[in-house]
């Protein structure tokens, strides 16, 4: 349960004075969360400094300034359209305070003539004079100190002004106790941190522009509490995982070298390291939680395969999921044939699967009789249930939610897991989403792959790259035609893609397929089969192709709008070609004008198609959440750290995590209890219930 001094953090930001259902609602978008925690944690991105109050005839135009002047003359306009002056002078100067569609009495009362008043706002020359026009702040000569301060400037949504978020987030900040310490002196003090709550009034309290950086230590202080929580809930979990028994699971190797026998090429030397890594894990007393990591096209299917057969010689069943319906079909129709040469049943399980093919599929995993299956989100199904399932390999992962991975695992005891990811995920990103997960990588590829070529080209030369299209399908190759989806508006994109598709119809004819997001799971499958057979030459495509799909054949690769995908995902596209002993290209069509980092992605992949360096770039110009689009990503999103300025303290969180753990497991001690606050304060409720209670 929530520690009661965390309450007055979780009430809905309605509790505050001023804060209506109205506001709390546009507040909730703008925080990404319901409560006045959320509005604690929304912090300043600039500063208006008012402190500069020079005497009129000193003020300089274009800064903000904060002057004490006696009221003059109201000059009313003639016309509504004309602005409404009010003069004003010191003993320096004047000055001219202007006001658009101005209400009369209320200036009068705002400024009554003859009386001083401090004003701040923009200095500015008009017409050789000094002028304020709508000045931020009125008020009496007895305020001047309040005025005269530096202001936290908020991002903003639309519906609310700066002053109606900074009331609000200063009154959530009203709330806010004093906590307990959880970090470690000795890093507090050579960090030379201040206390939480200090260190977040502070980080709201801007005083220069370097207060607002990252790196300021009370920012660098709060970044830190996030990942510590984050890395203390993930070793919790974890540890958690490691002290359930694992099964012994060895196999024999009479599946595994049969199947070795008959493929047409041999193993590399990382997927034989891969397998010896997963067979030593599978082997042992503990839970397997493994990832195994491969750029595109390195070979990852056959190393799953091979790990499944090991729990099968070993005697249990073995799963394989997969994200999508396509995916999953690619994956059987490989792995079908190799499963029948070592003579091990295998099942296809997908949500297509209906009433008596369904029936028969859920009996044979049921019965055992089926060793393996392949499959997607269907597999998840409650009914769905196995005799004996002993290792489950799930490709994709970021693509499944947590929750989604237990559910699999719960259908069988003790389950080794096997994470397959085709992204090359930063280390980084890696250490936040799994804490130390395992990880085997397949660095090499297979032999005989050739480099792809990847050249840029502005859209307006369209004309050109089909004509280079023609001559390349007269040689017999095959073409990806990538058109972008942009999330805003789907069916703009979906017209888009249509259009491309029927002018290159128009030029190539009947050789030209589409598919999209928007199509049937039959239907999409028939377009991708008639691809893969060759009957298709051309494949206009959004972005479904994306992940995993296997046609050697396919050498050119265009996408158009490049501009407008992340860095990483250019890659896994660009990895669908390159997969055969063709010689490959890849053609980003770009239109300008190019920002900075469009440019610049464009660059990196013009450079290189290693996909970790790939990684690292995109971390660099995004930040961690956009990495691999947020939504579908499943890694945590930070809301005070940024990975890429913040990624030293990470490390620092995860030893120190470990050594927390190490020294009070149950977190019962002076700092554990502080942790566990911890814990609640930034939502990780789950991981404290593995706790026992104290
Ligand atoms: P990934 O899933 O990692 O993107 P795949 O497992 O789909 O890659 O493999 C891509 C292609 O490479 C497949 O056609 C596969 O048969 C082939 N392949 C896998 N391992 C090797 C190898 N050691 N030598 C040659 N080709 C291989
Ligand atoms: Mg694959």
């Amino acid at each position: 349960m929530r520690p009661e001094i965390l309450f007055p953090l979780f009430a809905p930001a309605t509790s505050l004075s001023g804060v209506g259902p109205r506001f709390a609602k546009l507040f909730e978008t703008l925080t990404g969360g319901p409560a006045v925690l959320d509005l604690c944690w929304h912090l300043p991105s600039g500063l208006i400094d008012r402190r500069y109050a020079p005497p009129l005839a000193e003020a300089l135009p274009g800064r903000i300034a904060t002057l004490t002047v006696t009221v003059d003359e109201h000059r009313a306009p003639p016309t509504k359209r004309q602005p409404y002056r009010i003069a004003c002078h010191d003993a320096t100067g004047t000055i001219e305070l202007v006001f658009f569609h101005a209400h009369r009495d209320y200036l009068m009362k705002m400024l009554p003539p003859g009386q001083i008043r401090v004003v701040s706002g923009k200095v500015e020359v008009f017409n050789d004079r000094l002028q304020m026009t709508h000045p931020d702040h009125i008020a009496g000569p007895e305020a001047a100190e309040s005025v005269q301060t530096v202001e936290p400037v908020y991002p903003l949504t639309a519906g609310l002004t700066l002053k109606t978020v900074a009331k609000a987030v200063h009154a959530a900040l009203q709330r806010v106790p004093k906590l307990p310490e959880w970090l470690d002196p000795a890093l507090k003090k050579r960090e030379a941190w201040e206390d939480w709550h200090a260190a977040l009034a502070r980080s709201h309290a801007p005083h220069e522009e370097s207060d607002l950086a990252p790196l300021s230590p009370h920012r660098r202080r709060l970044a830190y509490d996030e990942l510590l929580a984050n890395q203390l809930a993930i070793a919790l979990v974890r540890d958690r995982q490691l002290k359930q028994r694992g099964r012994v699971l060895k196999g024999d190797g009479r599946l595994c070298d049969k199947v070795v026998a008959s493929l047409p090429f041999q193993l590399t030397g990382s997927q034989r390291m891969a397998l010896a890594e997963i067979a030593g894990d599978m082997a042992a007393e503990h839970r397997m939680l493994r990832l195994l990591q491969g750029d595109v096209g390195s070979g990852k299917t056959v190393v799953a395969l091979l790990a499944m057969l090991t729990a099968v010689e070993a005697g249990c069943q073995a799963a394989l999921m997969a994200p999508t319906e396509i995916l999953a079909r690619q994956h059987f129709n490989t792995i079908e044939p190799l499963a029948r040469v070592a003579g091990v049943g295998i099942a296809l399980l997908t949500g297509r699967d209906k009433g008596k093919a369904r029936q028969a599929i859920l009996e044979g995993l049921a019965a055992g009789t089926t060793a393996i299956v392949v499959g997607t989100h269907a597999l998840f199904q409650e009914d769905v249930a196995f005799k004996d399932l002993g290792m489950a390999v799930i490709d994709e992962q970021h693509r499944f939610g947590v929750h989604q991975r237990l559910t699999l695992t719960g259908k069988g005891k003790a389950v080794d897991v096997l994470v397959m990811t085709a992204t090359p995920i930063p280390r980084t990103l890696m250490l936040t989403a799994y804490g130390d997960m395992d990880v085997s990588r397949l660095t090499e590829r297979p032999p005989g792959r050739q480099p792809i070529e990847t050249r840029t080209l502005p859209l307006d030369r369209l004309p050109e790259v089909v004509d280079g299209i023609d001559r390349a399908l007269q040689r017999g190759a095959q073409v990806y035609w990538i058109c972008p989806l942009v999330e805003e508006s789907e069916n703009s994109d979906l017209a888009a893609a249509d259009d491309r598709h029927r002018t290159l119809q128009q030029r190539f004819g009947g050789k030209v397929g589409l598919v999209h997001g928007r199509m049937k799971g039959p239907e999409k499958d028939a377009v991708m089969a008639s691809f893969a057979a060759g009957d298709l030459a051309v494949l206009v495509a959004t972005t479904v192709v994306e992940v995993g799909v296997d046609v050697p054949n396919a050498t050119v690769m265009v996408i158009e709008h490049a501009e407008r995908f992340g860095l990483a995902q250019l890659h896994q596209l660009r990895g669908r070609v390159g997969r055969g002993s063709g010689k490959s290209s890849c053609l980003l069509l770009w239109q300008g004008p190019l920002g900075e980092t469009a440019r610049a992605r464009l660059q990196i992949l013009r450079e290189t198609d290693d996909g970790f360096r790939i990684a690292e770039e995109d971390l660099k110009l995004r930040g961690a959440g956009e990495l691999l689009g947020t939504r579908q990503s499943g890694l945590p999103e930070f809301r005070l750290a940024d990975l890429a300025v913040h990624d030293d303290l990470l490390a620092t969180a995860r030893d120190d995590a470990r050594l927390i753990l190490d020294r009070d497991p149950e977190l019962a001690g002076e700092r554990g209890k502080a942790l566990r606050v911890l814990l609640y304060l930034f939502e990780r409720d789950a991981a404290v219930k593995y706790l026992r209670s104290g």
